[in-house]
């Protein structure tokens, strides 16, 4: 099986009836890129910036951070790269932010809440973002959001720090697209109305799912309710999906669930338009993807958003693609 992968390095990511999907890697460092390479990576759909932060005792400056996203974006020769923002809190730490400790680290300040609030370090990272953003095909995405305010203030302050530059004499790329990650409910939910001021969504299933089944991601004793194919998580993905479609916008996904050839064709018929996954699955995924028709999994994806438990949808997509 891994030989026959192996030739499919260099192929497009195209369904058995012809529609052509983007098939990228979640990254963390630019070490990472060499993976991509060797999988046939057709992008960066999730390069996440917080390791640069963690693992040291002080910020990382504004000069070690362009150097790390224009490596990436060089590394990636035009290719899209989606770079998120600062995304610490919850499982991942700072101990030199000296942070109160909370009762609730996955509900309380973390990511874009951070940054909105320490506006000085987040200003750091898009001055680097935007300085880099010249050397290759730079997205910049927000973690977190749940709120059209949050989205509308965090691009504010892209839009200052641009002018900044500017002004400075620093050249920056002409349109680059700012969009979010959709993993909290609230989001998925108004995704209308983000979808009117976005550029694209990305939708962060492995935080999505934990805080609709109310879950912790991290916690053994109800994994059994961290339940990727529970319907009322796949409608959530198909609002996603629709509403940014009728916007005339792009919806990815980034979470554990892109990589998943359980997934995969509901994904596939719902219309999602980018998989982000580690590199790994990638070729796993491009041979999964040649051998099954969108037409097919869109018929499979209207039926499974009509049943009631995570059960049933997989012995459904089982039975439809052979698994
Ligand atoms: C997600 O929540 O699905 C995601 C991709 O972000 P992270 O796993 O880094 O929280
Ligand atoms: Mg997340």
């Amino acid at each position: 099986q891994k030989a026959e992968w192996a030739k499919l390095i260099d192929e497009k990511s195209v369904s058995k009836d012809g529609h052509h999907v983007e098939l990228a890697a979640n990254i963390g460092t630019p070490a990472d890129l060499e993976g991509v390479r060797n999988n046939g990576g057709e992008g960066i759909g999730l390069y996440r910036t917080e390791f640069l932060y963690m693992g040291r005792n002080e910020l990382p400056t504004e000069e070690e951070q362009f150097t790390s996203y224009k490596e990436v974006l060089e590394g990636m020769e035009g290719k899209p790269v989606v770079v998120r923002t600062l995304d610490i809190g919850g499982d991942k730490e700072l101990p030199y932010l000296n942070l109160p400790h909370e009762m609730n680290p996955f509900l309380g300040f973390r990511a874009i809440r951070l940054c909105l609030e320490e506006t000085d370090l987040f200003k750091v990272q898009l001055r680097a973002l935007l300085r880099a953003s010249v050397y290759g095909n730079l997205k910049i995405m927000f973690p977190m959001i749940s709120n059209l305010t949050e989205f509308r203030s965090a691009k504010a302050i892209l839009l200052e720090v641009k002018e900044e530059l500017l002004e400075e004499g620093v050249s920056v790329a002409d349109h680059i697209e700012v969009g979010i990650m959709v993993e909290i409910p609230s989001t998925a939910v108004l995704a209308d109305q983000f979808a009117k001021e976005v550029d694209f969504f990305s939708i962060g299933t492995n935080d999505l799912i934990q805080y609709t089944m109310a879950a912790d991601r991290m916690n053994e004793r109800v994994s059994y309710l961290y339940q990727p194919y529970n319907p009322a998580i796949l409608r959530m993905i198909k609002m996603v999906i629709d509403a940014s479609h009728k916007e005339g916008k792009w919806t990815g996904m980034c979470g554990e669930m892109a990589g998943d050839e359980i997934a995969i064709p509901i994904l596939l018929g719902l219309g999602l338009d980018e998989f982000s996954m580690s590199a790994t699955s990638i070729l796993p995924a491009r041979s999964q993807l040649l051998g099954i028709s969108k037409e097919e999994m869109k018929t499979l994806a209207e039926e499974v958003l009509t049943m009631s438990t995570n059960e049933e949808v997989i012995a459904a997509v089982k039975k439809a693609v052979n698994l």
